[in-house]
């Protein structure tokens, strides 16, 4: 790591000011768990194959919804079986060590973060959480755990009509959903925390941007009400170059090579040494 960089980092420590860490599906990566973009999210129903684009929308939930579960189902017990890694657990020391002056912006749906000892008060899951599910027709807010009848679900086992009722809404009957944002949904508030999220990018003095390429639209703007702020630093972390390292740079930030779980781990103990 720069020198400059060590010292950005050792005098943040004594300040007073505030620290957001942005995370992506690369730290996720390090634990085994695919971005299900690519093939490892492919999916037959009958005999037709789709695309994660096609199986993670509202559209398909409303033609197709117990296939959509089934998916869902096999992809939370991959995030089961994986634990968290010396990344995950250096996000949770630094809200540790910083406590109400942190905040964590996570993409990942795959509860790692939480697993891995950071809060749910100050961990925004914008994307949402894989273990969780609601009313599909929304007649109440409330997130429920995906039931436990549904563990170590096989890549190709089918839903069964008693399964199916654990998958109805207990208010109004209707069915349950994933909490994860689809790809033809958008951001909200209630459910994702838009407005906390970009509130708390605004009163950022530091952005730790760590296994994210700036695909999606929320994290973009993240990093750019950042970059507004005065005096404001960008640190990304990432296995090769992408658009966060540049703006990063050409703010006077910092573009860090390397896997989440060697450097967030240098980065905490270079906090805790200050
Ligand atoms: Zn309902």
């Amino acid at each position: 790591m720069e020198t400059s960089l060590e010292n950005l980092l050792k005098a943040f420590v004594t300040s007073q000011q505030r620290i957001t860490v942005l995370t992506g599906a690369g730290i996720s990566a390090e634990s085994g768990i695919p971005t299900f973009r690519g093939p490892e999210g492919y999916w037959t129903i009958g005999s037709e194959a789709y695309r994660p684009q096609e199986m993670a929308t509202q559209r398909m939930f409303l033609k197709a919804p117990l296939a959509v579960w089934n998916w869902y189902l096999y992809r939370r017990s991959v995030c089961a079986r994986a634990e968290p890694n010396p990344g995950h657990r250096a996000v949770a020391g630094m809200e540790r060590l910083f406590g109400d002056r942190f905040r964590l912006v996570t993409q990942n749906v795959d509860n790692l973060h939480l697993r891995a000892g950071s809060t749910p008060e100050r961990t925004f899951e914008i994307h949402g959480n894989i273990f969780l599910m609601r009313c599909a027709e929304a007649c109440s807010a409330a997130l429920t755990p995906v039931p436990a009848a549904f563990d170590d679900w096989p890549r190709d086992r089918e839903i069964s009509s008693g399964e199916a009722e654990l998958l109805r809404c207990p208010r109004c009957g209707g069915l349950l959903r994933p909490h994860v944002l689809w790809f033809d949904e958008v951001y909200d508030e209630p459910f994702y925390r838009l407005t906390t999220t970009l509130a708390a990018a605004r009163e950022t003095d530091l952005l730790i941007v760590a296994g994210t390429s700036g695909t999606t639209n929320l994290p973009n703007k993240v990093a750019w009400e950042v970059s507004r702020r005065y005096k404001a630093v960008i640190v990304d972390v990432n296995t090769d170059r992408n658009p966060f390292a540049a703006l990063a740079v050409r703010q006077g930030g910092f573009a860090v090579t390397g896997t989440c779980g060697q450097i967030l781990p240098e980065i905490l103990a270079l906090f805790q040494a200050a």
